[in-house]
C-alpha cells in the first residue's frame, strides 16, 4: 500500500491526540515519523508506533513530561527530559541551541533522559535550516542489543551519530547512522517485509552468525554486531560516554531495561558566521564535495553525498506515497487497539484494497 504523506501524518496526529497528547506534541511526532518515512527511513517511521504505545503503557514515554533546566552557564545547556516524548524534547533543545549559538557563536547542549529522539538526522537538519553546522552523540538504554567488537554478548545500544553542515542555495549535507551495522528498526523492516538480513550484521543469543531477522526478536535475543569493526564499536563507546555519561544521563552498563527507549544526546552546535569563516567554509566545502565526487572516465561511479539518498526517496515518495506493508500497519492498529482505540484513520487504512 502507498499511503500519502499528509494522510499517514493526520492518522499519526489524530492517534496521539486521541491517548491524550496535545495538538502540538502530537503534530510534532507525526511531522517526525513522516519525514523518517519520506526520507526512505522507514525504522523511524510510523512503524515505531507500537513500540512507542508499549513505552507509555508501561510508563517509559511520558506524554506530556517538562523538559527540565538542569544547569544553564549561557552557551552549555543541560536539560533533563524525564522521558518526555523525543520529537518534542529534542525539538525545544535544538530551539534554545539554535538561539544560543546565534548569540554566543557556539552552543553545547546535553539533552539527558528523553524517549526515543527518532532519527537524529532530524535535529542536524534543524539546526541547519537554521544556518548552523551540528554534531550529534547519541546513547541508547534499551535493550543491550549490540555486542562490542571483539564479543558476542550485547553490551550496548545502536547508539547514533549525526553531523549536519549547511550549504548556501543548496541542501545541507547529513552524516546520520547507528553505530550497530544495521539500526534495530532496520532489522525490525526486514522481518516486517519478510527478508532476509545481510552478511555479519546479527548473531543468534548463542553468538552465532544468522541472516534471519526474527533471531533479533526470541528471548534471548539475537546481538546486533558494530558496523566497521573496532572503529564502530569506538564510536558507540564515545557516543554513550559523551551523550550520556558525560551529561548526567542514564547510560547502558547492565543488561536490565524496560520497554522504553531512553536516549540522551549531546549537541555540539556551531555557527560559521560567528566563527568568521563563513565565506571560506562554504568556498572550501564546494571544493571538497566536488573533488570527493569528481571521477573520470575510467571510472565513471555515481558517488553520493550522506543526505543526498534520503533526499531523492523523499522526491519519489512525496510523489508515489509512503509504502506501508500490511505487517507494520497490523502491528500499529493493534497496539491501538490494545489501549482501547477505535474508529482511527489507522484502522480505516486496513480497510482500503
Ligand atoms: P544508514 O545505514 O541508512 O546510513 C544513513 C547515512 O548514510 C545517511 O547519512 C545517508 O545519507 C548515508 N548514505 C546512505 N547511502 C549512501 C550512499 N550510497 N552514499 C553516500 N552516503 C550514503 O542509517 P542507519 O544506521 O540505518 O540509521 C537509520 C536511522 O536510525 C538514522 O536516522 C539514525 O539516526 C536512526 N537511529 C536512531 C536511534 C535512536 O535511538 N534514536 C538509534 C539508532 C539509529
Amino acid at each position: 500500500m502507498q499511503v500519502d504523506a499528509d494522510v499517514l501524518r493526520a492518522a499519526v496526529v489524530e492517534l496521539f491526540v486521541a491517548l491524550g497528547a496535545s495538538e502540538e506534541t502530537a503534530a510534532l511526532i507525526g511531522v517526525h515519523l513522516v519525514e523518517a518515512n519520506l526520507r526512505g527511513h522507514d525504522s523511524h517511521g510510523v512503524g515505531v508506533v507500537p513500540m512507542y504505545l508499549a513505552s507509555l503503557k508501561a510508563g517509559g514515554m511520558m506524554l506530556e513530561s517538562e523538559l527540565r533546566l538542569v544547569s544553564d552557564m549561557g552557551g552549555m545547556i543541560i536539560f533533563d527530559a524525564q522521558r518526555g516524548v523525543g520529537q518534542v524534547t529534542g525539538h525545544r533543545a535544538m530551539e534554545l541551541g539554535i538561539e544560543r549559538a546565534k548569540d554566543h557563536g557556539s552552543a553545547i547542549i546535553g539533552l539527558r533522559n528523553s524517549h526515543h529522539l527518532g532519527r537524529i538526522g532530524h535535529w542536524a537538519e534543524q539546526c541547519a535550516a537554521a544556518g548552523l553546522v551540528s554534531v550529534h552523540f547519541v546513547n541508547v538504554v534499551a535493550g543491550p542489543f549490540v555486542a562490542p567488537f571483539g564479543g558476542t554478548r550485547a553490551r550496548l545500544g545502536t547508539n547514533p551519530f549525526a553531523a549536519g553542515f549547511p550549504r548556501a542555495g543548496a541542501e545541507p549535507v547529513i552524516v546520520d547512522f547507528a553505530t550497530s551495522t544495521l539500526a534495530m528498526g532496520k532489522v525490525r523492516v526486514y522481518r516486517n517485509e519478510g527478508r532476509t538480513l545481510p552478511d555479519n550484521a546479527l548473531l543468534t543469543a548463542e553468538g552465532l552468525p544468522t541472516n534471519d531477522p526474527n533471531e533479533l526478536f526470541t528471548t534471548p535475543p539475537g546481538v546486533l554486531t558494530p558496523f566497521g569493526q573496532h572503529k564502530g564499536s569506538g564510536l558507540a563507546l564515545a557516543c554513550e560516554l559523551l551523550g550520556a555519561a558525560l551529561l548526567g544521563g542514564e547510560t547502558q552498563h547492565d543488561g536490565t531495561s524496560d520497554p522504553a527507549v531512553i536516549n540522551s544526546m549531546l549537541s555540539i552546535i556551531v555557527s560559521p558566521e560567528r566563527m568568521g569563516t563563513l565565506e571560506a567554509f562554504g568556498g572550501e566545502m564546494a571544493q571538497v564535495l566536488a573533488w570527493m565526487q569528481s571521477e573520470n572516465n575510467d571510472h565513471p561511479g555515481r558517488v553520493l553525498l550522506p543526505g543526498e539518498p534520503e533526499l531523492a526517496t523523499r522526491r519519489q515518495r512525496l510523489d508515489e506515497g509512503i509504502p506501508l506493508d500490511p505487517t507494520t500497519l497490523g502491528q500499529i492498529v493493534a497496539s491501538a487497539e490494545g489501549l482501547g482505540l477505535s474508529d482511527l484513520q489507522f484502522q480505516r487504512l486496513t480497510q482500503v484494497n
